[in-house]
């Protein structure tokens, strides 16, 4: 056993919220090891619907274009969602005509399809052209924590061979069956295992395209006697996949009543590549059409939450967070968002510009955040899928904005106001900068150029002011210089900023790195460095006087 130099951070697992992690860290300066047990990136494309959020995370960290080109190589930029009887068959739903139909009213992004394992190349790239150190075949075996740090066990899958790394903080983004979780004592809580699934990956001889009629290819949902799942068919028409999810005509109860113990009735057992065929046949619609299997991947759909994100210096992130059903494609999305909420809070810890109980509030603000993900995403299963579970103890649906930007948080690290009603979400045409929301997107001219108000964001803190609102902006200055915290201050003068957010033209909006307003002035009322100290010292949680 040798020892090993030591990252401020050591991630583990290097799928999509690992590698996120990295390259996320890596821009607030943070150096970080990444383990991963595989040989290399995602083989399989699992994650393909990249939400409004993630993509504007992506652009923060320069990846917006490469990964749009790279998802336009196989899928329609604006593909819909809809459901099927088969793809020959007939539309039952649309519930997106066209993904990207009302985004520019909120975003500079658009959303967008690219599979896992055509992304999960551009992140690593990007990890280690920043600096990122990532090593497969290696696996974290243990892991202990004292108070000043954490002793993982390392273990070289090639050779056997283990090492000792000492790191301040451990990020556990190792997947659904998280052994890091495990060995925390963490629980998992929600609606456990939806039905036993599988993905069939295949090409078709033919065109399936003109089968969809002109409608939109992106995810077509099947509904139909023999199967319930869906489709993402690649914008050549004959390359995609199949996930079935259930088995058995699940909308006649005797059948249901006839299965108790079925998650739905259990297609991964005993699949076969005929079996497979006879499915895929069934959901294109066409008895006899010359199609191949490439291959059959066997996953559980589940519906679950961990218990608490957080263990003292380790952190659960992505599916070792929650698990969720695809239908609404949050997955990976969410993961890619715990990763973007908790990596600025580890830089200015361990910089020594925030406290340490800033990162209590990760827990604080993401895990009820992937609680409501996890409900809805099960609501979307229930209803997309599965009617037959009924909606009980299934949420209202929560609009899509809503869920991708409208989330809000409630923590230490956000100044809520007196009105605040604390909800986990809002339409994010009504938050209009409420403290706890996204900041809203309004393009605005900076350094000669056309740019979105998020694009100012994602390193410092932000002080967005009004040409009238300097009282504010020279407080503020006056306070971060005290408490040695970098900050950057703009001036917006285009007239539709204050109503965007929410104040006069004297009042002033504190954006965190993560683009959500941690605090707002309405007005001018009360700017003094005295108050502009308490504001920062509150989202920063610290609990001292001064500089660092
Ligand atoms: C069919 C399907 C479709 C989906 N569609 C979407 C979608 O459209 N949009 C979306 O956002 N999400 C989607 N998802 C979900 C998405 O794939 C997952 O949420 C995402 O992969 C989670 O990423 P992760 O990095 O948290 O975990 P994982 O991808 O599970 O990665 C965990 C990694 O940790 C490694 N690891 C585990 N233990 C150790 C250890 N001890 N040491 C070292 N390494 C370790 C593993 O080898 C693995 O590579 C879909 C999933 C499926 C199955």
């Amino acid at each position: 056993m040798t020892d090993s130099d030591s990252p401020s951070v050591l991630i583990v697992g290097g799928s999509l919220v690992g590698l996120s992690t990295a390259v996320l860290l890596r821009l607030h300066g943070v150096d970080c090891l990444v383990v991963e047990r595989h040989t290399g990136t995602a083989i399989h494309p699992r994650a393909g619907h990249f939400q409004l959020r993630t993509v504007e995370i992506l652009r923060s960290a320069g990846l917006e274009e490469s990964v749009r080109r790279k998802g336009e190589e196989v899928y329609h930029p604006d593909g819909g969602i809809n459901n099927v009887e088969s793809l020959a068959g007939r539309e039952i739903a649309s519930y997106f005509p066209n993904l990207n139909a009302g985004v520019a009213e909120f975003s500079p992004t658009v959303r967008l399809f690219i599979n896992q394992d055509d992304l999960e190349p551009i992140l690593r790239s990007r990890a280690e052209g920043l600096g990122a150190e990532l090593r497969y075949r290696t696996e974290c075996a243990s892991l202990e924590q004292d108070p000043d740090g954490v002793t993982a066990t390392l273990r070289d899958l090639e050779t056997g061979a283990e090492e000792t790394v000492r790191s301040k903080y451990v990020v556990a983004a190792d997947g659904n069956r998280s052994p890091t979780r495990g060995r925390l004592g963490i629980g998992m809580r929600g609606h456990g295992l939806l039905s036993n699934s599988v993905t069939i990956y295949f090409h078709a001889e033919v065109d399936l395209a003109p089968l969809l009629e002109g409608r939109y290819q992106g995810v077509n949902y099947v509904t139909n006697p023999v199967l319930r799942g869906f489709f993402r068919l690649d914008r050549s028409g004959n390359r995609g996949f199949l996930v079935v999810n259930l088995v058995g005509d699940t909308a006649r109860p005797e059948i249901v009543a006839a299965y108790p113990d079925a998650p739905w009735a259990n297609v991964a057992e005993n699949i076969t590549e005929q079996r497979a065929l006879e499915l895929l046949r069934a959901a294109i619609g066409v008895p006899d059409i010359p199609v191949v299997i490439e291959d059959v991947a066997k996953w559980r759909a589940e519906a679950d939450s961990a218990e608490r994100y957080q263990d003292g210096r380790v952190f659960l992130a992505g599916d070792a967070a929650h698990v969720v059903p695809p239908n609404g494609g949050f997955g990976g999305n969410t993961g890619v968002q715990d990763a973007w909420n908790l990596a600025w809070k580890l830089g200015l810890v361990l910089r020594g510009a925030a406290g340490p109980g800033l990162l209590d509030t990760y827990d604080e603000e993401r895990r009820p955040i992937g609680e409501l993900t996890v409900e809805q995403a099960y609501a979307r299963y229930v209803t997309r899928v599965a009617p037959y579970l009924g909606d009980e103890g299934m949420q209202p649906l929560v609009d899509d904005f809503s869920m991708e930007i409208g989330y809000r948080y409630n923590s230490a690290a956000v100044v809520l106001e007196p009105d605040d009603d604390r909800a986990l979400h809002q339409h994010p045409r009504e938050s209009k900068g409420r403290p706890g929301s996204r900041a809203p997107h309004v393009f605005v001219e900076h350094e000669g150029k056309e740019v979105s108000t998020l694009d100012l964001f994602g390193r410092e803190f932000t002080l967005l002011v009004a040409p009238s609102g300097e009282a504010w902006r020279d407080a503020v200055a006056t306070a971060a210089g005290e408490l040695g915290l970098p900050l950057k201050s703009h001036v917006i003068a285009e007239p539709e900023f204050p109503a965007a957010y929410g104040i006069a033209g004297a009042g002033a909006v504190l954006v965190r790195p993560d683009g959500v307003v941690g605090w707002r002035a309405i007005d001018g009322t009360g700017a003094s460095p005295a108050t502009a100290h308490e504001v920062l010292r509150k989202l920063l949680c610290r609990t001292d006087q001064g500089g660092t």
